[in-house]
């Protein structure tokens, strides 16, 4: 007897988990505890972008703590340089669409996101985001719409929708509309709070916070990072209810960075989303039923290091276009389900793969 237990006591050991932890992993491999899914997008984050982030770091960034490692391919599927609401449609719907298109396919059929298909399974959601709510990334996870550039309808639909928590920017969407509504009168479910410590401790079913009126400032401009204590409050929230969540995390603007060709703002952005990466990271670890993927819709900027300090990390890069490129981007996972994610496949397999968790 005495030997079982010091079997089990060297096997957890080794396994690095806590006895509650593999407790809890055990019975979601077994029985059915279901899968949280949080998914992760730097948009515009190919290898040099993390690699310069990293080196800017300090050397140093969360991504190292994962094991799986996998490549995605983003071309979409009318253009071998795709864009974001393409390839946003084809991780969040599983299908590839022409560029400027949300959750609607080639043949004008309309998609149900991972999101919608999760919360049809009981399960609740939610969306921070770095740049407006109804931008092309996040709007690929509840909306469907012929453009990207129609904010008004995608604000209506995330009106409609399912979700239950966000923080993002773009209030006059929902505020200064050409149809005269005023969305978040419409909301009647939702509280609309103005600030993280607001956001942090209200206890209402649904809560939104647009951290501004336009598109939210970079870094660089004065935003206050926020992605990190954004994401630990909404994945508190999902947390205590009884239900398990999808939530979606966007770095929006290392995009933006790469269209500048500005490599300060590119890494800026990426380390506050690395900060986020450490939060998810420490989550999964606490919560072993939770599969966490970090990848990136696309390359932006065809960005190189070419040149740097060593002893003082300071990457130096060179830029080859202002828009897209087609680079295939890294996909890194971890926790229940991960290993699904090693290898190469199109960027719609993230969809796939993310599904056949949950069923
Ligand atoms: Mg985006
Ligand atoms: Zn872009």
């Amino acid at each position: 007897m005495r030997l079982f237990f010091f079997s089990i006591y060297i096997t957890l050991n080794s396994l690095n988990l806590s006895f509650s932890q593999s407790i809890k992993l055990e019975l979601s491999k077994k029985n059915k505890v279901p899968t949280n899914i949080i998914l992760m997008i730097a948009d515009g984050a190919g290898l040099s972008q993390i690699t310069a982030a990293t080196y800017e770091n300090g050397n140093k960034s969360n991504l190292e703590n994962f094991r799986v490692v996998g490549l995605q391919k983003t071309h979409s599927a009318n253009s071998l340089i795709t864009d974001s609401a393409a390839s946003g449609t084809a991780m969040a719907c599983g299908t590839k669409t022409t560029n400027g298109t949300i959750g609607i396919d080639t043949k004008n059929k309309f998609y149900e996101s991972i999101l919608k298909i999760c919360e049809k399974k009981g399960y609740n959601s939610g969306i921070i985001v770095t740049s407006s709510i109804v931008h092309a990334t996040p709007a690929s996870f509840y909306a469907n719409v012929n453009s990207r550039a129609k904010y008004q309808e995608i604000a209506y639909q995330l009106s409609k929708s399912e979700v239950d928590f966000f923080i993002g920017g773009g209030e006059k969407h929902f505020t200064k509309r050409n149809d005269k509504k005023n969305l978040m009168n419409e909301m009647k479910e939702w509280e609309f709070v103005k600030s993280i410590d607001q956001f942090d401790s209200s206890t209402s079913k649904k809560v939104g916070y647009f951290i501004s009126y336009e598109e939210p400032p970079s870094l660089i401009e004065g935003r206050k990072p926020l992605l990190d204590i954004g994401l630990k409050s909404i994945l508190q929230k999902l947390d205590s209810r009884d239900k398990p969540f999808f939530l979606l995390v966007e770095g929006s603007q290392v995009d933006w960075g790469g269209h500048d060709n500005d490599l300060e703002y590119v890494t800026s952005e990426y380390i506050e989303f690395d900060k986020a990466i450490g939060v998810a990271l420490k989550f999964v670890d606490e919560n072993p039923n939770t599969l966490l993927v970090v990848t990136a819709d696309h390359e932006t900027g065809g960005l190189g290091i070419t040149s740097g300090n060593v002893k003082k990390f300071n990457p130096k890069g060179r830029f080859s276009t202002k828009g897209h490129t087609a680079s295939m981007v890294p996909v890194f996972s971890i926790g229940l389900g991960s290993k699904k994610f090693s290898g190469i496949y199109d960027n719609t397999e993230i969809f796939n793969k993310m599904k056949s968790q949950i069923e």
